[in-house]
C-alpha cells in the first residue's frame, strides 16, 4: 500500500506527494516538522502540514528571493535573513562574493538541526563563515537592534501568515516600519506573500500596507511546481532602490534566474496586477 504525503492547499483542493519514506516527524516548541523522501521530488520539508521546500525545485524560490534584490541593489554587503531556516536561501545568498556577512535569523532551531540532516543541499550555507545563525522570533530581533545596526538587504523567507504559526508576526504592519528602520540607505526589503490563487489577501494586504513604509513598493513573481497552483509571489520595497532593474551581472550557473528572468518577473498578468495597489502597477510598467 504505497503512502502518501497529503497537504490541504484549500478545503477543495489537496496536493499528494508519493513517498518512499519518512525521515523526520515530530513537534517543536513551534510547529510539527516532518521531511519525507518522496518519489518524484526527493526530501521534502513540512511546517505544520504545508510543504515549505524539496531538493527537486527549492532553486527556483531561493534564486529569485536571493538574486532579484541582491543584483539590483548597488552594493550589498549586509545581509539579514528572517526565517529560512533549511538554509536554502542563505546558500544563494552566499554565493553572491559581494556580500560579506549574513545573519540569519530564525524561530526555531529544530528546523536548523532536521536540514542539517536531512537536507543537505540546503544546508550546506550553514558551514559558510559569513553567516550568523540566531534562533530568536525575527519580529522581536528587529525591535531589539540597536540603533546605527543596519542591512543592505533584508529577506523574510518564512512560513504563511495564515493559520497559527510564528509566521504571523512578520506580517502585521508593524514589522514592515521595524524593516525601515532595520535598512540602510538604499536598502531593499523582500517578503514572500504566497500564492494568490489559494492566498491573494496576502499580496494585497502585504503591498497595501507597504505603500504607508517604503518609498518604493513592487511585487514580482516566478513558478514553483511545488507550492499549490505554481503561481508564487514577492513583495520587493526599499527606501529608494528599484529592484525590478539588475545593476551587476550573476556570473556563476543559475538554473532559473538571469537578467532577462529577473526583468520579466516585475511585469504582472492581470489577475496578479489586480491583486495590487494601482500605484504599484503604474510604477511597474515605468
Ligand atoms: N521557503 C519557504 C516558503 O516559501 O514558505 C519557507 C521556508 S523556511 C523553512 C520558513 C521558516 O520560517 C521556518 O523555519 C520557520 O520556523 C521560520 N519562521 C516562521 N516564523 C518566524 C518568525 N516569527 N521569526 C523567525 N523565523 C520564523
Amino acid at each position: 500500500m504505497a503512502l502518501w504525503f497529503r497537504e490541504e492547499a484549500s478545503p477543495g483542493h489537496r496536493l499528494e506527494w508519493k513517498v518512499r519514506r519518512v525521515l523526520h516527524s515530530g513537534r517543536s516548541a513551534y510547529q510539527e516538522i516532518t521531511v519525507v523522501e518522496t518519489e518524484d521530488f526527493g526530501p521534502t520539508l513540512a511546517l505544520d502540514g504545508i510543504v515549505q521546500t524539496t531538493a527537486k525545485d527549492e532553486f527556483i524560490y531561493h534564486e529569485m528571493m536571493a538574486l532579484v534584490p541582491l543584483t539590483a541593489h548597488p552594493a550589498p554587503e549586509r545581509v539579514l535573513i528572517i526565517g529560512g531556516g533549511d538554509g536554502g536561501l542563505a546558500r544563494e545568498v552566499l554565493r553572491c562574493p559581494w556580500v560579506r556577512e549574513v545573519t540569519l535569523v530564525e524561530i526555531d532551531p529544530e528546523v536548523v538541526e532536521v536540514s542539517k540532516r536531512f537536507l543537505p543541499g540546503h544546508a550546506v550555507s550553514f558551514a559558510d563563515p559569513r553567516l550568523t545563525v540566531r534562533f530568536q522570533d525575527g519580529a522581536r530581533y528587529l525591535e531589539e537592534l540597536p540603533a546605527g545596526e543596519a542591512f543592505d538587504v533584508i529577506l523574510v523567507d518564512s512560513t504563511d501568515p495564515e493559520g497559527e504559526g510564528p509566521g504571523r508576526t512578520l506580517y502585521a504592519p508593524p514589522f514592515r516600519r521595524q524593516v525601515l528602520r532595520a535598512l540602510r540607505e538604499g536598502g531593499l526589503f523582500v517578503q514572500q506573500t504566497g500564492t494568490p490563487f489559494y492566498n491573494p489577501d496576502t499580496v494585497r494586504e502585504v503591498s497595501q500596507d507597504s505603500l504607508a513604509v517604503f518609498p518604493v513598493v513592487r511585487v514580482y513573481w516566478c513558478v514553483v511546481p511545488t507550492y499549490p497552483g505554481g503561481l508564487f509571489t514577492f513583495l520587493a520595497a526599499g527606501r529608494g532602490t528599484d529592484p525590478s532593474q539588475p545593476r551587476r551581472p550573476v556570473t556563476w550557473e543559475t538554473r532559473w534566474y538571469s537578467e532577462a528572468v529577473h526583468r520579466a518577473s516585475f511585469v504582472l498578468p492581470p489577475l496578479l496586477a489586480d491583486l495590487v495597489p494601482r500605484v504599484v502597477q503604474v510604477a511597474q510598467q515605468r
